[in-house]
């Protein structure tokens, strides 16, 4: 069923799925299994930074180019196909380590700012 009008279509889905749960749940995983097939082969299966194998996790390159919240596993196809550059595989130490990294160095951006600035970017219209 094609929708043009994104919402509808939205709707549709959460409205057949709310109708048929263990037909969602099933497909879910489905497209998570494939979109995990995807990122292995095209990343491969071992964490780029250590070269672990536990524990792996996806991480956004750059983040900046995130397209939404959604996990890349919970993505359609296509849309991944489109990030599928920007994702790299780290294991749970590294992946925590280069966040944490990103958040402090956010910090100091933020706090290099003037006090102006600082309340400009906080202001929630602008968000
Ligand atoms: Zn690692």
């Amino acid at each position: 069923m094609a929708y043009a009008d994104l919402e509808k279509r939205r709707k549709f889905h959460r409205d057949y799925y709310a109708k048929n749960p263990h037909y969602a749940k099933n497909q879910q995983e489905k497209n998570r299994q494939r979109n995990r097939e995807i990122i292995t082969e095209h990343c491969g299966c071992k964490c780029c930074k250590c070269g672990s194998t536990e524990r792996l996790e996806y991480d956004h390159i750059n983040p900046a180019l995130k397209k939404s919240k959604q996990s890349f596993l919970s993505i359609g196809k296509k849309d991944l196909l489109n990030q599928i550059d920007n994702i790299q595989v780290l294991c749970h130490e590294c992946h925590k380590s280069r966040s944490t990294a990103q958040k402090t160095a956010a910090w100091k951006l933020f706090t290099s700012l003037s006090l102006e600035e600082q309340e400009q970017l906080l202001d929630t219209e602008s968000l």
